[in-house]
């Protein structure tokens, strides 16, 4: 018996993962979670009651459990709330509630929970995990350099709006123009609680025991190095399926949790007919709506390119679409409504993908090998729109009229250039080298899987 005694095993260390509920914010959760598991690590995702129930699981990529919360607005989330401000201030205060009544729950049924790893837009989570003595992990779901440019706003380094004409110069970041710093600096007036939440998502960092950040040393090495002396920081991305990369996960081909359903078998029969290197993927991501004359301009302009094109038009967007532009789209296009982004971006018939730069969709570009044309819209995709640019050489910008809007002239011009001249061969070749050192940062012994095996062993040596 005591020989038995002796060998027991303790349990897994258990985590609770805490997205902002949202896809671009649920996908680098997930794939932590998973990389978690596949180190002995029990992981729960915790998410809102709208969102688990819109969630479109595929549960044979992921065995994850789910636990719900509410965020006051169960029964239509964030577009029920009307405004932004209404569903991000029920969302702390019912959410911070809802929290703790499921922490209580967890612990009452007997279950151990050794971290809270919430996402940095909900600073308030770390107040629930303090009250209940759990150590807190912020995750940082943006690149570290925008992180970094909304740190110096937070600490007053920065002003916002930085006069016009001057340039922005942080730690580990080459000088920017005011306008490639995030919207939420160059512009701060029309998203008040945004800005608010982004600036401030620092305050408590000093009673985190972990800060996390989704992006890998070797993109972001200045920065990184430079964070490193403000925080606990850990490096555990990029958050791509293992799939895609080292390969060490078997069946991790797919994040797994859709909140919108792909309309996969279309694209893949579709991709499937065309030549290598000849399709223009565009998406604008999960979130970000274009005006309608943005649409029509980007319609036109991918009718007029001559190359095939695969365009995903979330419903909601749909009727922006110029009149007689899905009657007129031919073999060469084809626009659908979501797709399996990763499946289409590692196609061979993919040449380039046009992007509004969201950080997901970056290091997607990234991690696959695939040069980009940017076309950001607001938030941190504009800053991640010039490092793709100018720091990482895998892509372009294309430029806006002084109305704010990118002529099809423009993308026409910017779709040329890299799908046949020579800016694409130069951001091919980049995009390819980031490509090999994204495998090298997650496989075995890599930066981001050493940071993630010490996030173990501080688990396993304080539980
Ligand atoms: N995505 C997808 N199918 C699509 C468009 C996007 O699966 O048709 C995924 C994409 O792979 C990425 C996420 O949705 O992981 C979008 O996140 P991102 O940070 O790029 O943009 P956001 O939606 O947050 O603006």
């Amino acid at each position: 018996m005591a020989e038995q005694h002796k060998t027991k095993k303790p349990p897994p260390p258990h985590v609770l993962l805490f997205p902002f509920p949202s896809q671009g914010h649920i996908n680098p959760l997930i794939q932590f979670a998973k990389r978690l598991q596949s180190k002995g690590v029990k992981t729960t995702l915790v998410t809102t009651i709208f969102t688990s129930n819109s969630i479109l699981s595929n549960h044979s990529h992921t065995t994850i459990p789910i636990e719900s919360i509410s965020d006051g607005f169960d029964h239509g989330g964030s577009a029920a709330a009307g405004s932004s401000e209404i569903y991000l201030e029920s969302f702390r205060e019912v959410g911070s509630k809802s929290l703790a009544d499921l922490i209580r729950k967890l612990q009452s049924g007997g279950t151990t929970i050794n971290a809270i790893v919430y996402d940095s837009f909900m600073s308030w989570s770390l107040d629930v995990a303090m009250e209940f003595g759990i150590d807190g992990g912020a995750f940082l779901t943006q690149a570290c350099a925008v992180n970094n440019i909304y740190y110096h706003v937070y600490k007053g380094m920065l002003s916002i709006p930085p006069p016009d004409s001057s340039r922005v110069s942080v730690p580990g970041l080459p000088e920017l123009e005011y306008w490639e710093t995030p919207s939420f600096v160059h512009n701060p007036g029309p998203y008040p609680t945004w800005s608010h939440i982004v600036f401030n998502q620092f305050s408590n960092f000093h009673q985190t025991r972990w800060v996390f950040s989704n992006t890998f040393y070797k993109l972001e090495q200045q920065v990184i190095e430079w964070m490193k002396t403000l925080w606990p920081l850990r490096v555990v991305g990029p958050t791509i399926p293992s799939m895609y990369l080292d390969r060490r996960l078997e069946d991790d081909n797919d994040y797994g949790f859709n909140l919108i359903k792909p309309n996969h078998s279309e694209c893949m029969e579709w991709l499937n007919d065309k030549p290598k290197g000849s399709v223009v993927y565009v998406a604008f991501g999960s979130y970000g709506e274009l005006g309608p004359e943005q649409m029509e301009e980007v319609a036109w302009g991918l009718n007029d390119s001559e190359l095939n094109f695969l365009w995903v038009v979330r419903a909601s967007e749909e009727e922006k679409l110029p009149k007689g532009f899905m009657d007129r789209k031919s073999e060469k296009g084809l626009v659908v409504a979501w797709c399996r982004q990763l499946e289409v971006l590692s196609h061979e018939s993919v040449g380039c993908f046009v992007t509004h730069c969201g950080f997901n969709s970056t290091l997607e570009a990234i991690s696959l090998g695939v040069p980009v044309i940017a076309m950001p819209q607001w938030t941190d995709q504009i800053t991640n729109a010039k490092c793709l640019e100018d720091i990482w050489g895998v892509g372009i910008r294309v430029k806006r009229d002084e109305k704010g809007i990118v002529r099809r002239v423009n993308l026409v011009s910017c779709i040329e250039a890299i799908m046949e001249g020579e800016q694409g061969v130069v951001a091919r070749r980049n995009a390819k080298k980031w490509r090999d050192l994204t495998i090298e940062a997650v496989a075995e012994g890599g930066s981001s899987d050493k940071d993630i095996d010490a996030f173990v062993s501080d688990l396993n040596h304080s539980h």
